[in-house]
């Protein structure tokens, strides 16, 4: 998300190589378009190498770029709750800041003004989360009177916590929830309660203002942040990979945004190798053996017997499968396993 003409049609142009419309107006993209990536990963290559992997399949990241906000979104100003609701149904916001000057590039208040810009999509979102807050306070206190439940009761002083947070303009995940609390808000799907990562589009030179970094700070407790310039990465995005070796140039700023993006999602990846394929799968921090078989067959986890597990550079430095078993270093794991990023797998399954 981002105001109009802040680059967020030229980044995702050049996130997923694909032409989309980029013109110089500000309700130019009026479908969200979506496009699948690749997660870059050299792990994979270096699997791949050791078991002459026929083909290589990544991690993907879906990304959607959303037409630009303007004031007044909520209000239904320029193409309002149309993007609002488009954002609702996404896992992590990228808000894209412009921190580049270009006189030629109409901006929608006038001037850049990173810190101005920032605050004016924060208060659509938070002014969107208000709404929907307060329509459940209604409801459930409707619930209430027709017979008192602590559920509901502890619910709806969650609820008046939130729009007390939102009333003084801060984002609703700036509250410590428990896990529980989260749960019972789950289906409100707040704007502000999602993952964040700020992408500041800065000019060639690639310099930022100081001051911005506090802005962020303030604005979002994880303050995860990316600085890039999509003019570059979009005119990078058309080399092949030899020409941007020949240049010494390298695509970092793409590739560290798709990887915060995978972060901050709390992804992570383990991998299946052999002669076939050498494959990225992605699980939730946290998952446990038998589910993260089940990303590959729902069979895999519902005939979980155990699974064979090394990490991947353990392999790489053993020279193969064979060598790192004979010294001992692929594992036997059971249900209770909990898969940790990099780790090789092989399921055993009845
Ligand atoms: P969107 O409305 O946020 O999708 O913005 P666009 O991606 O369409 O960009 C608006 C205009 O800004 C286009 O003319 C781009 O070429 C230009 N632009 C985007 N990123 C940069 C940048 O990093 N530097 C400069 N100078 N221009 C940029």
């Amino acid at each position: 998300v981002g105001l109009p003409n802040v680059g967020k049609s030229t980044l995702f142009k050049a996130l997923t190589k694909k032409q989309v419309d980029i013109a110089n107006y500000p309700f130019c993209t009026i479908q969200p378009n979506t496009g699948v990536v690749k997660v870059p990963d050299n792990r994979l290559d270096q699997l791949s190498r050791l078991n002459n992997s026929a083909q290589i399949i990544p991690a993907s990241i879906e990304f959607v770029d959303i037409a630009g906000l303007v004031k007044g979104a909520h209000k239904g100003e320029g193409l309002g709750n149309q993007f609002l609701s488009h954002i609702r149904e996404v896992d992590a916001i990228a808000h894209v800041v412009r921190a580049f000057v270009d006189k030629d590039v109409v901006h929608v208040s006038g001037a850049p003004d990173p810190k101005g810009d920032i605050e004016t999509i924060n208060l659509e979102l938070i002014y969107a989360d208000m709404a929907t807050v307060e329509k459940r306070i209604a409801s459930v206190r409707s619930q209430l009177k027709s017979g008192s439940d602590k559920k509901i009761e502890e619910l709806l002083a969650l609820l008046e916590k939130l729009k007390s947070t939102l009333d003084a303009g801060r984002l609703a995940s700036t509250i410590e929830l428990t896990l529980e609390e989260k749960k019972s808000i789950r289906d409100l799907s707040l704007l502000t309660l999602k993952p964040y990562i700020f992408v500041l589009n800065t000019d060639e030179s690639g310099s930022v203002d100081a001051s911005l970094a506090d802005v962020i700070a303030e604005s979002t407790q994880s303050a995860t942040s990316v600085t890039l310039c999509a003019k570059i990465e979009s005119e990078m995005a058309e080399l092949t990979p030899e020409e941007i070796a020949e240049l010494g140039l390298a695509s970092t700023g793409l590739d560290t945004l798709i990887r915060t993006a995978y972060e901050t999602l709390y992804l992570i990846t383990y991998f299946t190798s052999g002669p076939k394929e050498t494959r990225a799968w992605t699980i939730t921090r946290g998952t446990k053996a038998p589910q993260a078989a089940g990303e590959i067959h729902t069979d895999f986890e519902k005939g979980f017997i155990r699974a064979e597990v090394i990490n991947w550079k353990d392999l790489v430095d053993a020279c193969g499968e064979l060598a790192a078993k004979e010294k001992g270093l692929i594992r036997l794991e059971g249900k209770e396993y909990v898969v940790q990023d990099g780790d090789v797998m092989v399921f055993r399954f009845a």
